[in-house]
């Protein structure tokens, strides 16, 4: 398969990272770190800013019902503003949970003291449709339903869908954590059921770190207008105003917005389609070779996102030992967070990968199963 981008490993940090984020990037998207000095206060950086902002909506195809905000900060930046941005005070947000990132949403909304009923399932398991459906219609309070769309502690992508089609959903709205899953992941949002949606530049955009935004539904900026500020450096509201007119209102991480503006290109260039379709075959050819070393999932293959899988630790084998085994190889895997740390490791497939790191990567890791004491 033809890769989507040249890019060349540095002799210093040879590594081909499969963590979630932050991920190999193309030569184009690092030489951007160079194009030079620029004050935010200038108009290059308007035309730099309206040019990705641009160019973000019309990879996903939704210019003319959204808008997007970007935020100096990574991912979880731009999930505290969306979630504190957002909400009325006298109404509850529903917050689906099934891993370490939703928790994070309720922990943003409890800092926040906003009201909210959570809905728990342990970590790794799917989210029960009808029992959701069940406590929306059971609730008029509830206004909002938050929730994440790949769950990156353990690889399962939530029916994103399926939930925005519940009878329960029916006038609610959907504030969206796809952090990990856009650009790698199929998303309905041209549909106008995700009011808010949460990304960042450094997961499948394949940009850098330090650059994050909502993708916001045009109708509910009006919305918004009425929400009280709670955050001076996380108001929605402030970031666009400002962004309408084509400034920031506080200092942004600029070569980090020339490296995404770098990463659009290519995904542009790529399409959206084409992205995915690599992120599929990356994720088949790891799984392929998981299952000849008779590793075993966390979750049920059948949730499986396109962009990260989970693997429990083989007796006996532990997370440091493996990391370090491999790291030395060139490779950088991913621990287990909260309660899976220990218990399993992380290989994630986003960004700019060749077909051959991933065939090498399984030769190493067959390696290092057959050397290790059991
Ligand atoms: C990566 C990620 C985040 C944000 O993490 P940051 O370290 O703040 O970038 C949030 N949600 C999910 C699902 C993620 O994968």
């Amino acid at each position: 398969m033809k890769h989507a981008s040249r890019f060349t490993l540095h002799a210093s940090r040879p590594w081909i990272l499969l963590n979630p984020g932050p991920v190999n990037t193309s030569s184009k998207v690092k030489e951007a770190l160079l194009r030079g000095d620029l004050c935010h206060r200038e108009s290059e950086f308007s035309e730099l800013l309206l040019k990705i902002r641009k160019n973000l909506l019309k990879a996903f195809g939704i210019e003319k019902d959204y808008t997007a905000i970007f935020l100096t900060g990574s991912g979880t930046a731009a999930l505290e503003a969306a979630l504190v941005s957002t909400l009325d005070s006298r109404k509850k947000v529903l917050v689906l949970s099934n891993g370490v990132y939703g928790e994070r949403m309720e922990k943003i909304l409890s800092l926040h003291r906003l009201r909210k009923v959570i809905f728990r399932v342990p970590i790794g398991e799917p989210l029960p449709l009808e029992r959701m459906d069940a406590i929306l219609k059971s609730d008029p309070q509830i206004e909002t339903v938050a929730m994440v769309h790949h769950e990156t502690s353990t690889g399962m992508l939530n029916p994103v869908k399926e939930i925005t089609d519940l009878k329960g959903m029916a006038g609610r709205r959907l504030i969206l954590d796809s952090i990990s899953a856009l650009g790698g992941e199929t998303l309905p949002l041209a549909q106008g059921k995700i009011q808010v949606c949460v990304g960042t530049a450094n997961k499948c955009l394949q940009g850098l770190p330090g650059v994050s935004f909502v993708l916001i539904a045009k109708k509910e900026l009006e919305r918004i207008q009425d929400i009280p500020g709670r955050s001076l450096y996380f108001d929605l509201k402030t970031h666009w105003e400002e962004q309408e007119k084509g400034g920031v209102p506080f200092t942004p991480s600029v070569p980090i917005f020339d490296a995404l503006d770098a990463a659009l290109e290519e995904l542009l260039k790529e399409g959206l389609e084409r992205r995915m379709e690599r992120y599929r075959q990356y994720a088949k050819r790891f799984r392929q070779g998981f299952k000849k070393l008779k590793l075993e999932y966390l979750i049920d293959p059948r949730y499986h996102s396109n962009t990260l899988t989970a693997l429990k630790l083989p007796r006996g084998l532990s997370y440091e030992f493996l990391h370090d085994r491999l790291k030395e190889r060139g490779f950088v895997i991913y621990a287990g967070q909260g309660p899976l740390a220990g218990k399993i490791f992380r290989v994630a497939n986003m960004g700019a990968l060749r077909i051959r790191d991933i065939e090498r990567f399984l030769r190493c890791l067959k390696e290092i199963l057959a050397s290790y004491d059991r």
